[in-house]
């Protein structure tokens, strides 16, 4: 069994410490190597993937949305959000899963927090946000997607209308739509490690009720600006490494077939993620 990871770029991604601490943490002794595959080049690696052993890989930049016509079964989360970020080869054929909303619906119930009936603002409709958005109306919550460019909020919605609703982000906004929300989810890349842009004005998180759980998808740096408010208004707050951990660990799932230890998982992964300076 071999395992891998394809994008372009791909050598930066930290897939290959997640996925190489935890196969080791739980005894698997399986390779998990970055492999560029450029766009367009997606059939000719389907090809050589089975061909040449690999089990299962992860898709990363630019080709989550390209693979989706080239599975040959979809899970209900990737096919709704039209993206997929893992895909197991077996018998001949390609399934395709997408790990990235299922991932945050397992950090939110570390929580404690089930999102079935809950109200969510989400702010951001890029892939991420997309992602969360088709797991959490799958799981039965009503969410509102507020985005600077509301008309990529009204597509993300076009999924399910009946569980989304698109929203602009202007600061009244998002103030009236916070002081209704159960969960305040940041999707965006403001307050991000290595980019300029900051959220202008955080007012909104004081118009949630005191017991709303905020969530950022951002886990560099572990604490942003964001998280920091909903802390010091003694508001629960989650940061986007739980996310990223448990996206792995479900990826991980689907290639070996079998639940997992997600603690002792999880606990790997960190710890080669701060040996790495990755955190
Ligand atoms: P993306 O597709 O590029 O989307 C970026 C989003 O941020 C868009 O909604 C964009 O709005 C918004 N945005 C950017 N600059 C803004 C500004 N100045 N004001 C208002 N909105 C702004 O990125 P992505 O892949 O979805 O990633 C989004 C964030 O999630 C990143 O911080 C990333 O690190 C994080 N993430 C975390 C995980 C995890 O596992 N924890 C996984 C994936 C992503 P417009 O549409 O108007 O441009």
């Amino acid at each position: 069994m071999r395992l891998q990871i394809i994008g372009d770029p791909v050598l930066h991604s930290k897939s290959p410490v997640i996925q190489g601490a935890m196969l080791r943490a739980l005894g698997l002794d399986v390779p998990y190597t970055p492999h560029v595959v450029r766009r367009g080049e997606l059939p000719q690696y389907l090809a050589w993937a089975r061909e040449n052993g690999v089990a299962g890989f992860n898709a990363t930049m630019p080709h989550k949305e390209e693979l989706v016509p080239l599975m040959d079964w979809l899970d209900p989360v990737a096919e709704k959000c039209g993206a997929v970020n893992t895909i197991c080869i077996k018998d001949g054929k390609y399934y395709g899963y997408n790990t990235d909303g299922g991932g945050f619906l397992r950090a939110l119930g570390d929580m404690g927090v089930s999102p079935a009936g809950k109200r969510v603002l989400l702010l951001g409709a890029g892939g991420a946000a997309k992602a969360v958005a088709a797991a959490l109306s799958e799981a039965g919550a009503m969410v509102t997607v507020a985005n600077r460019t509301v008309e990529k909020a009204a597509a993300i919605c076009q999924m399910d209308p009946e569980h989304l609703t698109p929203a602009g982000f202007e600061i009244d906004t998002l103030c009236k739509l916070s002081e209704n929300a159960h969960i305040l989810i940041n999707c965006t890349s403001l307050g991000m490690a290595g980019t300029e842009s900051r959220f202008a004005d955080l007012s909104f998180v004081d118009a949630l009720s005191p017991t709303a759980v905020v969530c950022d998808a951002i886990y560099a740096p572990p604490e942003t600006a964001l998280l920091r408010r909903a802390r010091e208004t003694g508001r629960p707050a989650m940061n986007g490494m739980g996310m990223l951990l448990h996206q792995a660990i479900l990826a991980l799932e689907h290639f070996t077939g079998e639940p997992l230890d997600a603690e002792k998982a999880k606990a790997a992964a960190l710890a080669a993620l701060k040996a790495e300076g990755a955190v």
